[in-house]
C-alpha cells in the first residue's frame, strides 16, 4: 500500500507516513517520480479529494511541499504559516484534513535558517520588535526560543527543533479533535525537520502510530 498508485483514503498513518518519506529520499536522491500530476489524475479528482496527510509547515519558499515530497494533486492537504504558528485558522484547518477529509497523518515541517525563528531569537537577544502582524508571528514562534534557553539549548539547529516539537505539543493540547485521533490510535502527528541544503526531512518528534521509525531518519 506505500507504492506511487496507493489509495492514499486507505492508508494508516504508518502507511501514509512511509508514502511521504519515499518521496523525500527520492527528491533529496534527484530522482523524482513527479506522481499524480497529469490530466488523468486532475479529473480523477474533480469530484473528490482524499489527501493521505496534512501537512503544517512554514511558508518558506524553498519548503514547497508536493515538492519535497515528490507527491502531486490530491495528495497533501496544506497549511503553511510564517515559522508554522498556530492560531485558530490554523487549526481549523489542520482538524479538516482529520474530521471531513480521513486524513491520518499530520506532519508539522519546520527547517534550518528559518526566518520565524530567526526573529523570535533577535526579539529575546535584542529586543527587536518586528513592524505590523509580523510581531504577532515573531510574538507566538518566542516561547519556543525561550524553552531551548530553559534546557539550556543555545544552537540555532536545537531551537528550531524545539520549535517543531512545542508545535506538535501546542497542537494536542489545543485541538481535542486531533488528540482524540491520536489518543484512539488513529492518526499521528510527526514534527519533521527540513534542511534547506540537501533537501532532506528528519523526524523531531512522533505522536500516534507510525511504526518502527527509520533509524536512518531518527538522528
Ligand atoms: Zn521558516
Amino acid at each position: 500500500m506505500t507504492g506511487i498508485d496507493a489509495s492514499p483514503q486507505q492508508l494508516d498513518p504508518a502507511e501514509a507516513f512511509a508514502l511521504l518519506m519515499d518521496g523525500n529520499r527520492r527528491f533529496v536522491a534527484g530522482e523524482p517520480l513527479h506522481p499524480n500530476q497529469d490530466a488523468e489524475r486532475r479529473a480523477s479528482l474533480a469530484p473528490v479529494q482524499h489527501p493521505f496527510a496534512v501537512l503544517f509547515g512554514c511558508s518558506d519558499s524553498r519548503l514547497a511541499a508536493e515538492i519535497i515530497f515528490d507527491r502531486g494533486l490530491g495528495d497533501l492537504f496544506v497549511v503553511r504559516t510564517a515559522g508554522h504558528v498556530v492560531d485558530s485558522a490554523a487549526l481549523g484547518s489542520i482538524e479538516y484534513g482529520p474530521a471531513v477529509l480521513g486524513c491520518r497523518l499530520v506532519v508539522v515541517l519546520g527547517h534550518d535558517s528559518c526566518g520565524a525563528v530567526a526573529a523570535a531569537t533577535d526579539a529575546v537577544d535584542r529586543g527587536t520588535q518586528p513592524p505590523g502582524f509580523i510581531r504577532d508571528l515573531v510574538e507566538r514562534v518566542t516561547p519556543s526560543v525561550l524553552a531551548a534557553r530553559a534546557a539550556g539549548l543555545a544552537d540555532g539547529q536545537d531551537t528550531i527543533d524545539t520549535h517543531i516539537r512545542l508545535t506538535v505539543d501546542h497542537l494536542l493540547e489545543r485541538s481535542r479533535v486531533l488528540a482524540d485521533e491520536v489518543d484512539a490510535g488513529r492518526a499521528a502527528v510527526v514534527g519533521l525537520s527540513y534542511r534547506l541544503a540537501d533537501g532532506r526531512a528528519r523526524i523531531v518528534t512522533a505522536r500516534g502510530p507510525i511504526g518502527e521509525l527509520d533509524s536512518e531518519n531518527a538522528a
